[in-house]
Protein backbone atom coordinates (compact mmCIF):
# COMPACT_ATOMS: atom_id res chain seq x y z
CA UNK A 1 0.00 0.00 0.00
CA UNK A 2 2.93 2.42 0.75
CA UNK A 3 4.44 2.13 -3.00
CA UNK A 4 0.39 3.00 -3.91
CA UNK A 5 -0.25 5.61 -1.95
CA UNK A 6 3.01 7.42 -3.51
CA UNK A 7 2.11 6.85 -6.95
CA UNK A 8 -1.60 8.02 -5.90
CA UNK A 9 0.27 10.84 -4.42
CA UNK A 10 1.82 11.79 -8.39
CA UNK A 11 -1.77 12.00 -9.36
CA UNK A 12 -3.34 14.29 -6.21
CA UNK A 13 0.12 15.79 -5.47
CA UNK A 14 2.08 17.95 -7.96
CA UNK A 15 3.15 21.00 -6.17
CA UNK A 16 2.81 22.89 -2.67
CA UNK A 17 0.07 24.85 -4.58
CA UNK A 18 -2.11 21.07 -4.86
CA UNK A 19 -1.51 20.24 -0.91
CA UNK A 20 -2.83 23.45 -0.22
CA UNK A 21 -5.68 23.07 -2.36
CA UNK A 22 -6.97 19.94 -0.76
CA UNK A 23 -6.08 20.62 2.58
CA UNK A 24 -8.49 23.93 2.10
CA UNK A 25 -11.49 22.19 0.52
CA UNK A 26 -11.56 19.51 3.53
CA UNK A 27 -11.61 22.33 5.78
CA UNK A 28 -14.65 23.80 3.73
CA UNK A 29 -16.20 20.32 3.96
CA UNK A 30 -15.69 20.65 7.66
CA UNK A 31 -17.85 23.47 7.84
CA UNK A 32 -15.19 25.94 8.60
CA UNK A 33 -16.04 29.62 8.79
CA UNK A 34 -12.30 30.75 9.41
CA UNK A 35 -9.44 29.11 7.64
CA UNK A 36 -5.85 30.59 7.74
CA UNK A 37 -3.09 29.25 5.75
CA UNK A 38 0.68 29.70 6.84
CA UNK A 39 3.49 29.07 4.63
CA UNK A 40 7.35 28.99 5.19
CA UNK A 41 9.08 28.91 1.99
CA UNK A 42 5.99 28.69 -0.60
CA UNK A 43 4.84 26.00 1.14
CA UNK A 44 8.27 23.60 0.26
CA UNK A 45 9.22 23.67 3.70
CA UNK A 46 5.97 23.84 5.61
CA UNK A 47 2.24 24.77 4.98
CA UNK A 48 -0.27 24.87 7.91
CA UNK A 49 -3.83 25.04 7.47
CA UNK A 50 -5.86 25.75 11.11
CA UNK A 51 -9.85 25.85 10.66
CA UNK A 52 -12.65 26.12 13.25
CA UNK A 53 -14.64 23.52 11.13
CA UNK A 54 -16.06 20.44 12.96
CA UNK A 55 -12.72 18.69 13.63
CA UNK A 56 -12.43 14.70 13.22
CA UNK A 57 -13.27 12.66 16.10
CA UNK A 58 -10.13 10.49 17.35
CA UNK A 59 -11.51 7.06 16.20
CA UNK A 60 -11.63 8.67 12.61
CA UNK A 61 -8.16 9.91 12.47
CA UNK A 62 -5.65 6.72 11.62
CA UNK A 63 -8.98 5.90 9.14
CA UNK A 64 -8.71 9.05 7.52
CA UNK A 65 -5.04 8.31 6.20
CA UNK A 66 -6.18 5.42 5.10
CA UNK A 67 -6.56 5.35 1.05
CA UNK A 68 -10.19 5.32 -0.13
CA UNK A 69 -11.57 4.66 3.38
CA UNK A 70 -12.96 7.60 3.83
CA UNK A 71 -14.38 7.55 0.00
CA UNK A 72 -17.77 9.37 0.32
CA UNK A 73 -18.66 7.07 -3.13
CA UNK A 74 -20.73 4.50 -2.23
CA UNK A 75 -22.16 3.23 -5.39
CA UNK A 76 -22.08 4.57 -9.27
CA UNK A 77 -25.30 6.37 -8.43
CA UNK A 78 -23.45 8.56 -5.91
CA UNK A 79 -20.55 9.97 -8.06
CA UNK A 80 -23.60 11.81 -10.10
CA UNK A 81 -24.53 13.73 -6.69
CA UNK A 82 -21.42 14.87 -5.06
CA UNK A 83 -21.76 18.17 -3.39
CA UNK A 84 -18.56 17.86 -1.34
CA UNK A 85 -15.41 19.01 -2.28
CA UNK A 86 -13.96 15.87 -1.57
CA UNK A 87 -15.39 12.42 -1.88
CA UNK A 88 -12.22 10.24 -3.39
CA UNK A 89 -11.12 9.66 0.08
CA UNK A 90 -7.24 9.81 -1.21
CA UNK A 91 -5.58 13.48 -0.49
CA UNK A 92 -4.54 12.84 3.19
CA UNK A 93 -3.21 9.56 2.50
CA UNK A 94 -1.60 10.67 -0.64
CA UNK A 95 -0.18 14.06 1.24
CA UNK A 96 1.11 11.95 4.20
CA UNK A 97 2.74 9.23 1.43
CA UNK A 98 5.07 11.94 0.76
CA UNK A 99 5.82 14.47 3.11
CA UNK A 100 5.72 14.89 6.91
CA UNK A 101 2.35 15.50 8.10
CA UNK A 102 1.63 16.62 12.04
CA UNK A 103 -2.61 16.68 12.55
CA UNK A 104 -4.28 18.30 15.76
CA UNK A 105 -7.66 17.69 15.95
CA UNK A 106 -11.20 18.26 18.26
CA UNK A 107 -15.01 17.87 17.89
CA UNK A 108 -17.35 19.14 19.83
CA UNK A 109 -18.48 16.98 22.83
CA UNK A 110 -14.39 15.95 22.89
CA UNK A 111 -12.61 17.50 26.26
CA UNK A 112 -9.50 16.54 24.42
CA UNK A 113 -8.06 16.43 20.88
CA UNK A 114 -5.71 14.66 19.47
CA UNK A 115 -2.27 14.83 17.72
CA UNK A 116 -0.96 12.39 15.07
CA UNK A 117 1.82 12.19 13.34
CA UNK A 118 2.65 10.37 10.41
CA UNK A 119 5.93 10.41 7.76
CA UNK A 120 6.21 8.87 4.71
CA UNK A 121 2.90 7.27 5.21
CA UNK A 122 4.36 5.52 8.44
CA UNK A 123 2.33 6.35 11.76
CA UNK A 124 4.72 7.95 14.44
CA UNK A 125 2.34 9.16 16.93
CA UNK A 126 -0.95 9.01 17.82
CA UNK A 127 -2.07 10.64 21.41
CA UNK A 128 -4.50 13.05 23.26
CA UNK A 129 -3.10 16.64 22.95
CA UNK A 130 -5.14 19.73 24.00
CA UNK A 131 -6.59 21.65 21.08
CA UNK A 132 -8.68 23.88 20.05
CA UNK A 133 -11.87 23.03 18.28
CA UNK A 134 -11.30 22.30 14.25
CA UNK A 135 -8.44 20.99 12.80
CA UNK A 136 -4.74 22.19 12.51
CA UNK A 137 -2.67 20.50 10.07
CA UNK A 138 0.39 21.11 9.17
CA UNK A 139 2.70 19.36 6.16
CA UNK A 140 6.51 19.12 6.37
CA UNK A 141 9.59 18.49 4.11
CA UNK A 142 7.45 17.66 1.26
CA UNK A 143 9.08 14.74 -1.30
CA UNK A 144 11.43 14.69 1.41
CA UNK A 145 11.44 10.91 0.25
CA UNK A 146 10.80 11.01 -3.56
CA UNK A 147 13.93 13.56 -4.31
CA UNK A 148 13.01 13.31 -7.92
CA UNK A 149 10.08 15.18 -7.45
CA UNK A 150 11.43 17.53 -5.20
CA UNK A 151 13.83 18.37 -8.02
CA UNK A 152 10.49 19.57 -10.05
CA UNK A 153 9.49 22.07 -7.91
CA UNK A 154 9.68 25.76 -9.21
CA UNK A 155 11.21 28.38 -7.24
CA UNK A 156 9.79 30.33 -4.37
CA UNK A 157 8.10 32.42 -6.14
CA UNK A 158 6.29 30.38 -8.76
CA UNK A 159 5.34 27.90 -6.07
CA UNK A 160 4.18 30.93 -4.06
CA UNK A 161 2.59 32.27 -6.81
CA UNK A 162 0.17 29.19 -7.76
CA UNK A 163 -1.02 29.17 -3.85
CA UNK A 164 -2.07 32.89 -3.97
CA UNK A 165 -3.86 32.45 -7.08
CA UNK A 166 -5.89 29.71 -6.02
CA UNK A 167 -6.44 31.44 -2.52
CA UNK A 168 -7.71 34.00 -3.92
CA UNK A 169 -9.93 31.65 -6.19
CA UNK A 170 -11.08 30.06 -2.82
CA UNK A 171 -11.76 33.72 -1.57
CA UNK A 172 -13.50 34.60 -4.24
CA UNK A 173 -15.81 30.99 -4.58
CA UNK A 174 -16.28 31.24 -0.52
CA UNK A 175 -17.11 34.88 0.18
CA UNK A 176 -18.80 33.83 2.78
CA UNK A 177 -15.49 32.40 4.67
CA UNK A 178 -12.86 34.41 5.57
CA UNK A 179 -9.53 33.09 5.20
CA UNK A 180 -5.69 34.66 5.64
CA UNK A 181 -2.58 33.68 4.36
CA UNK A 182 0.95 34.30 5.38
CA UNK A 183 4.28 33.60 3.74
CA UNK A 184 7.60 33.07 6.48
CA UNK A 185 5.32 35.49 8.88
CA UNK A 186 4.13 37.89 6.12
CA UNK A 187 0.36 38.35 5.49
CA UNK A 188 -0.25 38.04 2.19
CA UNK A 189 -4.16 38.31 1.76
CA UNK A 190 -7.00 38.02 4.10
CA UNK A 191 -10.84 38.22 3.32
CA UNK A 192 -13.39 39.24 6.02
CA UNK A 193 -15.59 36.82 4.88
CA UNK A 194 -18.85 39.10 5.10
CA UNK A 195 -20.21 37.33 1.84
CA UNK A 196 -19.44 40.66 -0.17
CA UNK A 197 -18.32 39.85 -3.24
CA UNK A 198 -16.79 42.99 -4.16
CA UNK A 199 -14.87 43.44 -0.80
CA UNK A 200 -13.57 39.65 -1.68
CA UNK A 201 -12.85 41.27 -5.42
CA UNK A 202 -11.07 43.77 -3.90
CA UNK A 203 -9.08 41.77 -1.67
CA UNK A 204 -7.70 39.23 -4.31
CA UNK A 205 -7.47 41.95 -7.08
CA UNK A 206 -7.03 45.38 -5.66
CA UNK A 207 -9.81 47.99 -5.07
CA UNK A 208 -9.66 49.50 -9.06
CA UNK A 209 -10.64 46.29 -10.47
CA UNK A 210 -13.60 46.21 -7.43
CA UNK A 211 -14.32 49.71 -8.64
CA UNK A 212 -14.94 48.58 -12.01
CA UNK A 213 -16.93 45.12 -11.02
CA UNK A 214 -20.27 44.75 -12.20
CA UNK A 215 -22.71 42.23 -11.14
CA UNK A 216 -23.64 39.09 -13.15
CA UNK A 217 -27.10 37.15 -12.51
CA UNK A 218 -28.43 35.53 -15.03
CA UNK A 219 -30.63 32.19 -15.04
CA UNK A 220 -31.55 29.54 -17.88
CA UNK A 221 -32.96 26.07 -18.12
CA UNK A 222 -32.71 25.52 -14.35
CA UNK A 223 -29.28 26.79 -14.11
CA UNK A 224 -27.73 30.47 -12.98
CA UNK A 225 -24.39 32.53 -13.75
CA UNK A 226 -23.73 34.77 -11.19
CA UNK A 227 -20.47 36.97 -9.84
CA UNK A 228 -18.90 40.00 -11.48
CA UNK A 229 -17.01 40.79 -14.74
CA UNK A 230 -14.84 43.95 -15.12
CA UNK A 231 -15.28 46.36 -17.60
CA UNK A 232 -13.52 46.49 -20.66
CA UNK A 233 -11.21 49.23 -19.33
CA UNK A 234 -9.24 46.76 -17.13
CA UNK A 235 -8.28 43.67 -19.57
CA UNK A 236 -5.65 41.41 -19.32
CA UNK A 237 -2.89 39.90 -21.85
CA UNK A 238 -3.44 36.73 -20.25
CA UNK A 239 -6.50 35.11 -18.79
CA UNK A 240 -5.09 35.45 -15.42
CA UNK A 241 -8.01 37.60 -14.52
CA UNK A 242 -10.48 34.91 -15.18
CA UNK A 243 -12.15 32.81 -12.94
CA UNK A 244 -14.59 30.11 -12.93
CA UNK A 245 -16.42 27.95 -10.27
CA UNK A 246 -19.05 25.43 -10.78
CA UNK A 247 -21.41 24.92 -7.82
CA UNK A 248 -18.91 27.19 -5.85
CA UNK A 249 -15.82 24.29 -6.96
CA UNK A 250 -12.86 25.93 -8.85
CA UNK A 251 -12.92 24.80 -12.47
CA UNK A 252 -10.58 25.37 -15.30
CA UNK A 253 -12.59 25.20 -18.77
CA UNK A 254 -11.74 27.19 -21.87
CA UNK A 255 -15.40 26.79 -23.04
CA UNK A 256 -16.30 28.99 -20.20
CA UNK A 257 -13.47 31.16 -20.68
CA UNK A 258 -14.79 31.64 -24.49
CA UNK A 259 -18.15 32.06 -23.57
CA UNK A 260 -17.21 35.33 -21.21
CA UNK A 261 -15.15 36.45 -24.07
CA UNK A 262 -17.95 36.13 -26.30
CA UNK A 263 -20.13 37.90 -24.03
CA UNK A 264 -18.17 40.91 -24.70
CA UNK A 265 -17.61 40.60 -27.75
CA UNK A 266 -16.79 43.43 -29.55
CA UNK A 267 -15.67 45.52 -26.68
CA UNK A 268 -12.21 44.07 -25.75
CA UNK A 269 -8.83 44.62 -27.87
CA UNK A 270 -7.47 41.78 -30.30
CA UNK A 271 -5.07 40.33 -27.75
CA UNK A 272 -6.35 41.24 -24.25
CA UNK A 273 -8.61 39.40 -22.41
CA UNK A 274 -11.56 40.52 -20.24
CA UNK A 275 -11.89 39.88 -16.33
CA UNK A 276 -14.50 37.96 -14.69
CA UNK A 277 -15.11 36.32 -11.65
CA UNK A 278 -18.31 33.65 -12.18
CA UNK A 279 -20.33 30.82 -10.34
CA UNK A 280 -22.34 28.75 -12.08
CA UNK A 281 -25.26 26.72 -10.23
CA UNK A 282 -25.89 23.43 -11.86
CA UNK A 283 -27.88 20.43 -11.08
CA UNK A 284 -25.41 18.41 -10.09
CA UNK A 285 -26.91 15.45 -12.19
CA UNK A 286 -26.39 17.90 -15.49
CA UNK A 287 -22.36 17.33 -14.62
CA UNK A 288 -19.45 14.76 -13.76
CA UNK A 289 -17.01 16.30 -11.55
CA UNK A 290 -14.98 12.79 -11.47
CA UNK A 291 -12.88 13.34 -14.83
CA UNK A 292 -9.77 14.00 -12.89
CA UNK A 293 -8.63 13.33 -9.34
CA UNK A 294 -7.51 16.89 -8.66
CA UNK A 295 -10.95 17.74 -9.80
CA UNK A 296 -10.67 20.52 -11.52
CA UNK A 297 -11.89 19.59 -15.36
CA UNK A 298 -15.59 19.71 -15.25
CA UNK A 299 -17.46 17.65 -17.95
CA UNK A 300 -21.27 19.10 -18.57
CA UNK A 301 -23.41 17.21 -20.52
CA UNK A 302 -25.27 20.13 -22.50
CA UNK A 303 -21.80 22.60 -23.45
CA UNK A 304 -24.07 24.35 -25.98
CA UNK A 305 -26.58 25.46 -23.40
CA UNK A 306 -23.62 26.25 -20.71
CA UNK A 307 -21.85 28.99 -23.13
CA UNK A 308 -25.54 30.15 -24.16
CA UNK A 309 -26.12 31.02 -20.18
CA UNK A 310 -22.56 32.31 -19.21
CA UNK A 311 -22.62 34.53 -22.97
CA UNK A 312 -25.95 35.82 -22.36
CA UNK A 313 -25.46 36.50 -18.46
CA UNK A 314 -22.17 38.28 -19.68
CA UNK A 315 -23.93 40.34 -22.05
CA UNK A 316 -26.85 41.12 -19.95
CA UNK A 317 -24.74 42.58 -17.22
CA UNK A 318 -22.97 44.55 -19.58
CA UNK A 319 -26.21 45.99 -21.35
CA UNK A 320 -27.13 50.09 -20.63
CA UNK A 321 -24.28 50.37 -18.32
CA UNK A 322 -21.86 53.37 -19.14
CA UNK A 323 -18.72 51.60 -19.55
P1 LIG B 1 -12.01 13.27 1.17
O1 LIG B 1 -11.96 14.75 1.35
O2 LIG B 1 -12.01 12.88 -0.28
O3 LIG B 1 -13.09 12.62 1.97
P2 LIG B 1 -9.44 13.33 2.42
O4 LIG B 1 -8.29 12.40 2.37
O5 LIG B 1 -9.22 14.71 1.90
O6 LIG B 1 -10.65 12.65 1.71
O7 LIG B 1 -9.92 13.46 3.94
C1 LIG B 1 -10.25 12.28 4.64
C2 LIG B 1 -11.31 12.54 5.69
O8 LIG B 1 -10.76 13.24 6.81
C3 LIG B 1 -12.47 13.41 5.24
O9 LIG B 1 -13.47 12.65 4.62
C4 LIG B 1 -12.95 14.02 6.55
O10 LIG B 1 -13.84 13.15 7.19
C5 LIG B 1 -11.70 14.10 7.38
N1 LIG B 1 -11.12 15.46 7.38
C6 LIG B 1 -9.97 15.85 6.77
N2 LIG B 1 -9.70 17.13 6.99
C7 LIG B 1 -10.70 17.61 7.77
C8 LIG B 1 -11.00 18.90 8.34
N3 LIG B 1 -10.19 19.96 8.14
N4 LIG B 1 -12.12 19.02 9.08
C9 LIG B 1 -12.93 17.95 9.30
N5 LIG B 1 -12.71 16.72 8.77
C10 LIG B 1 -11.61 16.55 8.03
MG1 LIG C 1 -10.51 16.01 0.83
Amino acid sequence: PQTANKIAAGEVVERPASIVKELIENSIDGKSTNITINLVNAGKEKIEVIDNGVGIHKDDVPIAFLRHATSKIKDEKDLEKISSLGFRGEALPSIAAVSKVTLITRTTGEDFGVKYVIEGGKERLFDVAPANLGTRIIVEDLFFNTPARRKFLKTTATELNYITDLVGRFIMSHPHISFQLTHNNKPLIKSSGDGDLKHCLSEVMGWETAENSIEVDFSYENMTVTGLIIKPVLTKSSRSGQMFFVNNRIVKSSMLAKALEAGFNTLIPIGRYPQGVLNIQIQVEDLDVNVHPSKQEIKFKDEKAVFYLVKEGVENALKNKSL
